[in-house]
């Protein structure tokens, strides 16, 4: 055999493993097209190649070690299965009712004014499943495989992509539509994969104050946002965060590593990071805090309900 050909045969087989990884590791729910199906799994692969060697401590300490791949290892411990926007999971939640939230924001003249990005329904699922549970014990997601989901842990990973994720309005003309930058994908996608988390988990009084619909203490469960404050750019919309490494947070030092140190990033690529990055350190209101270590490490483990305590 040539070395040409055993060379191309080695580039071949590196090209399957690599699509193998993503195909074997998320599962895309059916609804999404052809071109969506292969932006998101193209923006897998991707993060899983970025060229990263980040020398940043809290990005050590958030994905486990220093490039792309620890990034995609970090995404496939929290994300299993990606829903489509355009598939209606009201009635596959069995037997607890589940109203996602609107994809959608229109003016009093019908106009689309906003769209969502993309959102951690498996968060959402974990608490509606504490509050049946004297009802109902367990709340499943029958999924378009015909598998029950249990939710009882928001590391069942399941993540609502919308319209946004794949085009934005043009900033420049309202009335045109762009695509988003791959880089605010990924973005997304590892902002997202935070909301899987419950560090601590859920003692007996947040179990119960879930159950009554109050607002739980442990923040740290879900990474929920707050409304920003006023003055800021986003006033009285909830896109702000004061916790302990938070989903925006988590992001930002993701972004903040393209910026820094991605090698096979072009200059578009290291641009709309840099954009993105400095909305988002608006939107983590302790980013000083958190970058100086007097918010404390940030805890990357994740637990359920916590039945006993
Ligand atoms: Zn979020």
């Amino acid at each position: 055999m040539s070395l040409r050909k055993l060379k191309s045969m080695v580039f071949l087989a590196v090209f399957i493993t690599a699509q193998f990884v993503v195909a074997a590791s998320f599962e895309l729910e059916s609804g999404f097209n052809a071109t969506q199906e292969k932006t998101l799994r193209a923006d897998l692969n991707a993060l899983a190649s970025l060229n990263i060697e980040s020398t940043d401590p809290w990005f050590q300490k958030i994905f486990g070690g220093s490039s792309g791949r620890h990034v995609y290892n970090y995404l496939d411990e929290r994300v299993n299965y990606f829903i489509p926007w355009t598939s209606d999971i009201t009635g596959s939640v069995w037997p607890a009712p589940y109203f996602p939230p609107p994809t959608e924001m229109r003016d009093a003249n019908g106009k689309v004014i906003a769209a969502l990005s993309a959102y951690n329904m498996g968060a959402d699922l974990f608490f509606i499943n504490l509050k049946y549970w004297d009802d109902y014990t367990t709340v499943y997601l029958l999924n378009s495989f015909s598998r029950r989901l249990k939710l009882d842990s928001p590391r069942v990973g399941l993540v609502e992509i919308g319209p946004r994720y794949f085009e934005r309005l043009n900033p420049a003309d309202p009335n045109q539509k762009i695509p988003t930058s791959r880089i605010e994908r990924m973005a997304l996608l590892v902002h997202e994969a935070r909301h899987s988390d419950c560090s601590g988990g859920l003692n007996r009084p947040d179990i119960d104050r879930v159950r009554y619909g109050r607002p739980i203490e442990n923040l740290q469960c879900g990474y929920a946002h707050v409304k920003c404050p006023v003055g800021h750019k986003f006033e009285n919309i909830e896109a702000c965060e004061n916790l302990k490494w938070g989903a925006f947070a988590v992001e930002s030092v993701f972004l903040s590593a393209i910026v820094n140190s991605c090698k096979n990033c072009s200059a578009e690529d290291i641009s709309e990071a840099r954009a993105i990055l400095q909305v988002r350190r608006s939107q983590v209101l302790n980013w000083d805090q958190l970058h100086s270590g007097t918010a404390g490490e940030p805890d990357m483990s994740s637990r359920g309900a916590n039945w006993d305590k």
